[in-house]
Parts: C-alpha cells; structure tokens; sequence
C-alpha cells in the first residue's frame, strides 16, 4: 500500500495524493500514459513508496504538442486583460490551498515545512507578478534616422514552448515559467523533474480551476526525459525551450535545440561565493550564511559553495556557523520541528560524502557534521569544515547538501580571483560594512545576482539568471521574464 492510500482524505490542509497521481495532464484531460507504465515517487524521509504517476511516452507527448498547437491561436488572442485576470486567479487559488501544497512539496522533496511554505508563496507570487505585467506587453515606435519612414515593434508571443524543470524547487520552478509565458500569450508543454511531479500535477488542477483554457497547460512525466524532449524539439510548431537543471543536461539539451533553431532559455547550476570581509557585520553575516547555505538543505542552485572568510574574523565566523549549523533540527520535512529536511535520492547522499571525505582527506577539519546518517531515509547531517585546503573537489563542484566549507582570505583582489575561479556565475554574496568596497566587489564578481550584505537573492520582481555555464536568459523581472516567449517582430512603414 502507498502513503496515498494511507493519508486521510477529509483535512483540506493535507493532499489527496490518489487524486493528485491520476494521470498526465493533456488538453485539460487526466489521462493514463499510452504505454500504461507507471513512475514511482519517493519520500526522501523514509525511502517509502508515496504514490506512482504516469509515464509518458513519445506517443503522449506528441499529443500534448497537438493539444497546445490547436489552443494557441485562441490564447493568444485572448484579451491580456483577461489572461491577467485567469493568472490572478491562479495566484489567489494558491495562496488558499497553500498549506496543502506545502505539504505536498514537503512530502515529494523532503524540504522542512517552513521552506516548502516559502516556496509556495515564493511561487504563487509569479502569478500575481505576471498578472499585473501581462497588460503591460507594448511595442516600440520610431522614426528611421533618414526621416522618411516610420520604425514600429510589435511584440508576439514566441510559440508553443516547452518547459523543463527540476526537482528542488517542483512549485516555484515551474510558475516562474508558467506564469510569465501565459503572460506573453504562449502554450506550454512543462516536463517536471520525475522525484518531485505531484506538486506540477496539484498546480495543473490549479489552473485547470482557474479557467487556463484546455491545451493552454500540458503536463508530462516521464521516465525517458532524453527521448522525449528529443521528439518535442524536432517539432517545427514548438519554438521555445526553457530549462532549469544541471549544466550538464542543459548542454544536451542545447544540441538538441540546434537541431530546429530553437530558442533556449537555460537556467543552470551553480558554485556561489560567500564572501565576509574583516570589518562585516559578524552576526548579519552568520543570518546571511544560513539562509545562503540552509535553504532548502542546501539544495539550490544559489547556495552558498564556497564561503570566504577574511583572516580578522575567520575564527569567529567558523565557531559562529559551527554553533548554529549544530543546533538544528533535522528530520521529516513534514515534522513541524524539522529545519533540515532530508536530500532528493541515496545518490545526492554518496555524492556530498564522497565531496566531505576528499576534503578531509587533503587537510580540512570537522567542525560538526561530517559524514552520511544511518537510514531510514536519505539524510546528511549540517556540516561546518574549516581550514580548507586548495585543489579540493567542492571548490568546483555543487555540493547540494547542508555542508558549509570556510576557505581564509587576506586582500580583496585574491578573493575576487578565486571567487571567479570557477565555470559557473549564477548567485554571490558579499558581507561587508564599506558600501564603496561592496559595490567594487560586487562589480567584479562574474555572477548574475549579487547579495550584499543579506543572504536571500530570489525575487519575482527581479531578473533571476546566471552568466557564464550558468546559463542563458534570465527569468522574472518587469520585463526580463516575459521577454523570453515574445518575439521582437519590425515593421517598416512607408509614411
Ligand atoms: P537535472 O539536470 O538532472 O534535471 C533537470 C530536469 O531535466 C528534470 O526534469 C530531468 O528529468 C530532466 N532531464 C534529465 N536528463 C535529461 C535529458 N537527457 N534530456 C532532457 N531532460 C532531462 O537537474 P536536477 O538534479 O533535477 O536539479 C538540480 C540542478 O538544477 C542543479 O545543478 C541546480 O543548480 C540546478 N538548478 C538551477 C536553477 C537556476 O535557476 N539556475 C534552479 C534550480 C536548480
């Protein structure tokens, strides 16, 4: 038996999983997949069977593209004023049903309560963000420089667009795709991460609710993402993919769009610096680094990787984290206690151990934490490592675990240098308390965002994206998010 045959259906607050699993989400039908097959999702808490969803085929996929193909030219044409209204909609139904679908991500992720609530008020906000933009698309109007004609920009919604979305944030990530692309008057295929796919589900009755018109909205698991994908980027109708995930399968992925013209949105990993100068605000800093490094376990794509710390205030900083870090409460996200929930898979764990044992086996000492947890459940303790050496693999590498490793400092210029020694430029921090010497560093370091002096970046109203392998394009912001499903369309005049 599943935990969703067990959980008591007559508390509003808590999911209804049996219903949430009952099929792939294509031209506003629930439907089983075609080849009948089922995927089965986790609780990362105790490795237990929570449900099984379907498992989408090729053959399902094209008709998810059919479906968003015939609902195209009757959303695009719907008043913007309307799609604000139905996008407004959807953001009022998620803050009512917040406390259940904090439960559900808590229950498919793993992530403590609190977090899960965050990132569902986190999430519903690029509802009502992109709400309030979708009657705010306009165009552009010149003269030509000769003065003998007129210059006008019409901007168009790109096409049908399929959306690709991980595991860590299964609410957020998808919305903050969802919402500005309906926005812009797109149709969308969204492919969730296959650990975490009730939350997409639970949101697709959501905006099924809310009046999102049949095909508008497809949701697709599958257990063949490579091959799927593949068949939905080799459709001439499908003109944009926008991607969150590991720089790896976004590379793929671009290959993959190439092959079409596809216009690509990427938003990939990430190896954040975490830098407290000497004159820093100790206590501000040590907030800072929990929120940085503790969100959701550590496990996002803006967590704190590498945390630099000047020599003045290194001792106090480590003994200031290490105290913290000890004091908090793991366990089941859906324990109300919890602070530190489980990681995603068994794997994620070898991966962090693995990362932890090569640091200390070149000289980094254990401040607390350290090694994996016995079972049930895939958990890893918060980990505080000191006296970094060089040449270590998490220097380079995602940790993606609640493991905090303090690197020493001395001048500036070093640790803008080894702060930029690395592929990635998503998210950095920088703590100090000289507002010139922020503003320098921050123009130095090679990432998309920058936090200065607090250890939360992500705001809808912000353009989120990274530079460097960290990605292409940027998402949320007033006119960023929506920028990336419109096509720029010149016409020239003859007056
Ligand atoms: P992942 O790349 O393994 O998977 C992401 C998505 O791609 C999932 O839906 C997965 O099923 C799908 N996928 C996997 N292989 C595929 C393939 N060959 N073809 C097509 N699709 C494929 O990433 P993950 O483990 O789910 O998520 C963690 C990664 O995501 C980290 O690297 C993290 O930094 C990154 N991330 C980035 C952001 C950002 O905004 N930049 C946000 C969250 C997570």
């Amino acid at each position: 038996m599943t935990i969703a045959q067990q959980m008591p259906k007559a508390d509003s607050h808590l999911p209804d999983i049996e219903a949430t699993a009952r099929g792939l989400y294509i031209d506003g039908n629930w439907r089983q997949s075609k080849s009948g097959r089922k995927i089965g999702v986790t609780d990362p808490s105790t490795g237990a069977l929570l449900a099984a969803v379907a498992d989408a085929t090729v053959e399902d996929a094209q008709a998810s593209i059919e479906a968003a193909s015939r609902a195209a030219p009757g959303w695009r044409s719907t008043p913007p004023r309307k799609r604000s209204e139905i996008l407004r909609r959807c953001f009022e139904l998620m803050i009512e049903r917040s406390e259940m679908l904090a439960t559900l991500i808590s229950l498919e992720n793993g992530k403590a309560l609190r977090d899960a609530r965050g990132e569902v008020a986190y999430a519903a906000e690029f509802f009502r963000w992109n709400a309030e933009e979708a009657v705010r698309i306009t165009g552009e109007f010149g003269i030509a420089p000769s003065g003998g004609n007129r210059i006008i920009v019409d901007y168009q919604p790109i096409g049908i667009c399929l959306l690709i979305t991980p595991w860590n944030f299964p609410a957020a990530m998808a919305t903050r795709k969802i919402a500005p692309a309906l926005a812009a008057g797109c149709t969308v295929i969204l492919k969730p991460a296959s650990e975490t796919p009730l939350t997409a589900y639970a949101l697709a009755s959501i905006y099924e609710e809310a009046g999102v018109p049949p095909g508008v909205v497809n949701v697709l698991t599958t257990s063949e993402p490579a091959q799927l994908s593949a068949a939905i980027l080799t459709d001439p109708r499908v003109r944009k993919l926008s991607f969150t995930g590991s720089t790896g399968v976004g590379r793929l992925l671009l290959t993959e769009a190439a092959k079409q013209i596809v216009s690509c949105s990427m938003e990939l990993g990430g190896n954040a610096p975490f830098i407290v100068f000497d004159d820093a605000d100790l206590d501000a800093a040590l907030d800072g680094a929990m929120v940085a490094k503790m969100r959701n376990a550590g496990e996002a794509c803006t967590a704190a990787n590498r945390l630099y710390v000047q020599s003045g205030i290194y001792a106090a900083f480590a003994e200031g984290l290490a105290k913290r870090m000890a004091a908090l409460t793991v366990g089941s996200g859906v324990d109300a206690l919890t602070e530190c929930g489980p990681m995603i898979t068994p794997k994620a764990v070898e991966k962090i151990d693995r990362l932890v044992a090569d640091a200390k086996a070149k000289g980094a000492r254990v401040m607390c934490g350290g090694e994996a947890s016995a079972g049930p459940g895939y958990f890893y303790p918060p980990t505080v490592l000191v006296d970094m050496p060089e040449g270590v693999e998490m220097a380079h590498e995602e940790i993606f675990g609640p493991v905090a490793p303090i690197y020493r400092f001395e001048t500036e210029d070093e640790v803008v240098a080894r702060a930029n020694d690395t592929e990635y430029g998503l998210a950095a921090y920088v703590f100090t308390r000289d507002a010139a010497r922020g503003l320098r560093v921050s123009s130095a370091l090679e990432a998309g965002m920058i936090a200065l002096n607090r250890g939360l970046v992500s705001d809808p109203a912000a353009p989120f994206g990274g530079v460097k392998q960290s990605g292409l394009g940027r998402e949320g912001g007033q006119h960023h998010g929506i920028a990336e499903f419109m096509e720029a369309k010149y016409i020239a005049t003859s007056f």
